[in-house]
């Protein structure tokens, strides 16, 4: 018979005095959560296939030649949809991650934690994959906990190696696509098939991810939402009480209570079964009100409301509800607050796709050559020395010439005509204006230079010309 305490029975001990992850004498409680069955369960489930399956597949997608999602944090370039972004795009990636934070902002203001629970690949992976796996291979939470307070014979050792076996193989898996949206599927091919000798950055990489996320989901689980997320940490100051959560409606529930309702004992709905304790991931009791380690996943929902059908009361005993809704009975509100976020989202919005359709494919970097003044070029003219970086964004090499704009001047290339600059590469280049002297006016006279492909205009930089006059 197992001596450890129920979820439930821990719980009664005091919520508020400590964390459901830890035991009263500061050891690991570990959480045996029961797999919901319900319509909100089913709509999770749907939608983690669609989300494992474009996890594991976007690596392999490209969008005009460029991986459709990449971060190369190792290089500093980033593929976002199809488009290359390098260091020096740093802006528009400043304002992107400006309103990514005022979006979640925004989003969580709204719908609470609800990221947590649907799109957090933690959730996804811990809950849909890891967790299903356990309770295929070691069975319900009672087998569980039979099993670990069990002797070690070969029916533990059995089930406990192959479910640590799937949990690493699974890791390992992980592990790798995730180097590949850090370095490209490509890379992480050579490194599984070429020597190792060739790849140690890399496969060092692989084995470090695989310990992590073999860690995070055979030990560490629901403590990475309820501890060290830093996003849930913040919960506290961005809800509010229009925030949509997942709610148990008092009103409705109290006093919660066994037995047959009766004119005299006025309970509420709640028939304190602890259904929804026992199907939460991260071991609360919803009951108890708004709390931090809750991550929205709604399984309680699903669990209150197979309760509510059996005993013949109405669902929605635990459902989605702002605790304004709850409290006063009052419809969604669209706060002033949320009214504020949303405008500063637009103005956003509009600022970084004006910055992604204004964005150049080339970057073109022009400085007059140090320590030069001009050199006389014949009777009748100058001309001064430059120096051009130019960086290509694209996946295709690029040639481009050089044109003096607005003023009769003549650019003549070191060592050829064309400038040619490699796909995702840099090329530097050094040249000589020559302009006549009647078109200068000043000392210092501003300089128009076209970068010219296929005969088309690409860019225009500015530079200064320094002569005389006569
Ligand atoms: S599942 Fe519903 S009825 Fe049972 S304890 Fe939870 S809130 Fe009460
Ligand atoms: S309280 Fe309900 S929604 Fe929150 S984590 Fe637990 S089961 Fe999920």
């Amino acid at each position: 018979m197992s001596t450890e305490k129920s979820t439930v029975e821990q719980l009664e001990e005091s919520f508020r005095d400590r964390m459901p992850s830890v035991t009263k004498d500061g050891k690991r409680n570990w959480i045996y959560a029961w797999q919901p069955k319900g319509k909100w369960y089913t709509r999770r489930t749907v939608l983690s296939v669609l989300y494992v399956v474009l996890f594991f597949a976007l690596p392999f997608i490209k969008i005009n030649g460029n991986p459709a999602l990449q971060i190369n944090v190792v290089e500093g370039k980033f593929s976002i949809f199809g488009m290359i972004f390098w260091p020096q795009d740093f802006f528009i990636f400043g304002v992107g991650m400006v309103t990514m934070v005022i979006f979640i902002y925004l989003f969580t203001m709204i719908y609470g934690r609800v990221f947590c629970g649907w799109a957090c690949p933690q959730t996804i992976f811990m809950e849909m994959i890891f967790r299903r796996i356990e309770w295929l291979i070691e069975g319900n939470p009672n087998e569980q906990r039979k099993l670990k307070s069990s002797p070690w014979n070969a029916n533990k050792t059995i089930r406990f190696g192959l479910k640590h076996f799937v949990f690493f193989a699974f890791s390992f898996l992980i592990a790798n696509t995730f180097l590949a949206y850090i370095i490209g599927v490509e890379e992480v091919f050579k490194i599984v098939k070429e020597p190792i000798s060739q790849h140690v950055g890399g496969f060092i990489a692989i084995i470090v991810f695989t310990y992590a996320f073999y860690g995070v989901y055979a030990f560490a689980r629901e403590i990475i939402c309820t501890v060290i997320c830093p996003y849930g940490r913040l919960q506290s100051v961005l809800l509010d009480r229009n925030s949509m959560i997942v709610a148990y409606d008092y009103n409705r529930g109290e006093p919660r209570g066994k037995g047959r309702r009766t004119e005299e004992n006025k309970l509420g709905d709640c028939i304190d079964c602890k259904q929804c304790v026992v199907v939460c991931p991260t071991g609360i009791d919803i009951r108890n009100g708004t709390q931090l380690e809750c991550i929205n996943c709604t399984a309680c929902i699903d669990a209150c409301d197979h309760v509510m059908d059996k005993v013949g009361s109405p669902r929605g005993l635990i459902r989605y509800a702002s605790e304004a809704q709850l409290a006063d009975n009052q419809p969604f509100r669209f706060t002033g607050r949320m009214k504020f976020y949303s405008a500063v989202l637009v103005l956003l919005l509009a600022g970084l796709t004006t910055l992604l359709l204004t964005r150049n494919d080339v970057d073109v970097t022009l400085l007059r050559a140090r320590g030069q003044l001009f050199q006389e070029v014949g009777k009748d003219s100058l001309s001064n020395l430059y120096h051009l970086n130019m960086v290509n964004k694209t996946v295709k090499d690029i040639d481009v010439q050089l044109k003096v704009e607005e003023l009769p001047g003549v650019i003549k290339l070191v060592g050829g005509h064309q400038l040619h600059t490699p796909a995702e590469g840099q090329a530097e280049s050094t040249f000589f204006l020559v302009l006549p002297k009647s078109a200068i006016k000043r000392r210092d006279t501003d300089v128009k230079i076209g970068v010219y492909k296929d005969g088309k205009r690409i860019r225009t930089v500015k530079t200064s010309f320094l002569g005389y006059t006569e």
